[in-house]
């Protein structure tokens, strides 16, 4: 009768920790201000698009790694003119020539008071964005500064990450389920199924 062969050795696995996941998401969506490119309120500027420190890095690696990627925006200057389509495109364009191309853009160009329902923290950008790339909400992750892009992701049934600045509101990273100190880190916890 054959010896049996000693029993191999199998790797510790890490406990599944809530949140900790072993996939990817289906998607990762991004608000723009303040959390892709520095926050200039109402820019209409393609000349003052820049990108926070480490984003381009964070979402090349997301690309390398073949997940889609999204951007969901308020843009309430268009809705009282300080925007003009045409001046939001070209800002937009230019974000796409510094961070590289996104899968889809989801812009809310209504005013706060407007009663849309794409304007985060209404659901519609999100959903929207995960339409337009085939992607199952609830394994979509959103990566915003504020506590609306967070509110948004729950209203849609997607997963928030807080990035905050030293704008955002402490009662907003209190509130928020899921904190990462910067874009980098935001995407390692992405990337390491821990969303
Ligand atoms: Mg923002
Ligand atoms: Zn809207």
């Amino acid at each position: 009768m054959p010896v049996p062969e000693a029993t191999a050795v199998v790797s510790a696995t890490p406990s599944s920790a809530p949140g900790t996941r072993r996939v990817l998401p289906d998607a990762v969506l991004f608000d723009r201000d303040g959390t892709l490119v520095v926050d200039v309120p109402y820019n209409d500027d393609p000349d003052r698009v820049s990108p926070v420190d480490g984003a381009r890095e964070a979402l090349d690696r997301l690309r390398a790694a073949g997940v889609p990627l999204g951007v969901v925006t308020n843009q309430s200057g268009v809705a009282d003119g300080r925007i003009t389509p045409a001046r939001l495109a070209a800002v937009n364009a230019r974000v796409e020539q510094l961070l590289g191309p996104f899968d889809t853009w989801q812009t809310c160009p209504h005013g706060r008071d407007d009663g849309c329902g794409c304007r985060k923290p209404a659901p519609g950008l999100v959903r929207s964005a995960c339409a337009a790339v085939d992607a199952d909400p609830s394994r979509c992750v959103v990566i915003g500064d504020i506590g609306s892009d967070v509110d948004a992701a729950r209203a849609a049934g997607a997963v928030g990450i807080l990035v905050p600045t030293p704008a955002t509101r402490p009662e907003e990273i209190v509130a928020a389920g899921h904190v990462e100190p910067d874009i980098a880190a935001a995407v390692d916890a992405v990337l390491g199924g821990r969303w």
